[in-house]
């Protein structure tokens, strides 16, 4: 199903892959190298090539596909948008852009009630982090290895992986360890230190950078594709109190943790509530808010910073800020998710019936080092040796990337790492599917550690 159709060469299928291979310039990789699955179609948890065969969507594609393929409500809001108006310039007052703010800033904290839409999640971190430099009039921010943050000049540079190396031209960005307790930084054995020391190593280098200077704290609330690093008790929370003693902005970066993946409507909502729970000034949000049916990001504003720009001119804007298309799928969409208890059944799934399941699988399965996450944001975390913790290579993640899709999951792999990210929309049944082929293709590589 990875290799190109052999058959009819002027097929749908054939041609796709012709086409693509011949004229389409693709992301993060080698062009050589590429040897693309070509889909066609899917309906909730599925997708289908041109053949026929389907295939149960475990990766939400890149983590977005929250309220699952071609939900029906949000297809027509997008129809019905689209035979009205198309497009509409961003100064203008527009229903369906109102209506998606209203719906995003009513599950915001109170407090929050502007939106900036952008076209994805990447450039929500950029007018985050222009936002909170002109709120401070200070340069730099401080983000996390182990992140992303989206593909565009500050964004990855905020980045926290290898991808911000080749791209490293915007100044006034520093990187600290967050915390991860099973490969920790910091020697700590339980969450609780983990936190603690995490906490500490973070204030150090607030104080080492000059907090006089630093306008931004930037971190995923779970970081998601660096591993689905599930926040220790007490981290977000100190965050928050170590920004508020030197005045920096928090932004938390929504992009694929809110709306849903975690079983909240935003992942903070989850975390530390026992404190009180966290507040960030700035939210950046993306992918799940329309489950990217139309391309749409954009910025949760605290009412603090927005009032910054209500006589001073906001130095930023698109073209497609609010895109019509792209405000009728949200708000179609936050209204099945509500109307469906879809992000519920989010927080059952990871409760009930995926997490205990990839539980089960970690404790029979030597290959398994650690399964973590919450709701449908898990991470299966493959090790060569279970003593020493040393990640699996690129070659058993392909293995195994070959085995599920041959089995009929299509999974999302990251690192030495498989991601259970289905839909919100995803059942019992469909979760006890891919368990089951999760667990014949770790049996499989079992074999051969
Ligand atoms: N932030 C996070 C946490 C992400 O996962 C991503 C994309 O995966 C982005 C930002 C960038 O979003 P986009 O690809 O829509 O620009």
């Amino acid at each position: 199903m990875t290799t190109a159709p052999a058959h009819d060469p002027t097929s749908p299928d054939a041609r796709a892959y012709a086409l693509d291979r011949a004229h389409v310039f693709h992301s993060w990789s080698a062009q050589g190298a590429l040897d693309p699955m070509v889909i066609e179609s899917g309906l909730g948890c599925h997708v289908w090539d041109h053949a026929g065969t389907r295939y149960l969507d475990f990766s939400s594609q890149l983590v977005n596909v929250n309220i699952g393929h071609q939900h029906p409500a949000v297809v027509a809001a997008i129809q019905e948008q689209a035979a009205l108006l198309t497009t509409i310039s961003p100064p203008t007052a527009h229903l369906a852009r109102g209506e998606a703010a209203k719906r995003i800033t009513d599950r915001a904290p109170d407090g929050m009630n502007k939106v900036f839409f952008t076209n994805g999640g990447a450039d929500a971190i950029e007018n985050a982090i222009r936002m909170a430099r002109l709120h401070t009039g200070r340069d730099k921010v401080i983000s996390r290895y182990r992140s992303y943050h989206g593909n565009t000049g500050s964004a990855i540079v905020a980045t926290g992986d290898w991808r911000r190396v080749p791209n490293e031209f915007a100044r006034g960005h520093v990187h600290a360890f967050g915390p991860y307790l099973y490969r920790s930084e910091f020697w700590a054995t339980t969450p609780e230190e983990e936190s603690e020391r995490a906490l500490t190593h973070l204030r150090r280098v607030i104080e080492c950078e000059g907090p006089n200077g630093i306008a931004a704290v930037l971190l995923e609330t779970i970081p998601g594709t660096a591993g689905v690093l599930m926040p220790p008790p007490g981290y977000l929370a100190g965050v928050r109190a170590l920004c508020d003693v030197h005045g920096i902005v928090l932004i938390l970066d929504e992009v694929m943790a809110g709306f849903g993946r975690t079983g909240e409507w935003f992942a903070f909502d989850g975390v530390d509530t026992d404190r009180g729970g966290v507040k960030p000034d700035l939210i950046a949000f993306a992918k799940g808010v329309n489950s990217g049916y139309v391309p749409v990001g954009g910025v949760v504003i605290s009412d603090e910073i927005a009032a910054d720009f209500d006589k001073t001119v906001f130095p930023g804007g698109l073209t497609y800020s609010g895109h019509p298309l792209a405000a009728a799928s949200i708000v179609a969409a936050l209204d099945a998710m509500e109307s469906e208890g879809i992000v519920a059944n989010a927080k059952r799934i990871g409760a009930d019936v995926l997490g205990p399941g990839l539980r089960e699988l970690a404790d029979k399965h030597p290959i398994v080092g650690e399964v973590r996450g919450t709701g449908v944001f898990w991470a299966i975390e493959l090790v060569a040796d279970p003593a020493t913790r040393a990640p699996v290579g690129a070659a058993v993640i392909g293995r195994a990337k070959k085995e599920m899709l041959a089995r009929g999951l299509l999974p999302f792999a990251a690192d030495n790492r498989i991601h259970a990210v289905p839909p919100c929309v995803v059942t019992d049944d469909e979760v006890a599917q891919a368990l089951s082929i999760y667990d014949d293709v770790l049996t499989l590589l079992d074999e051969e550690l």
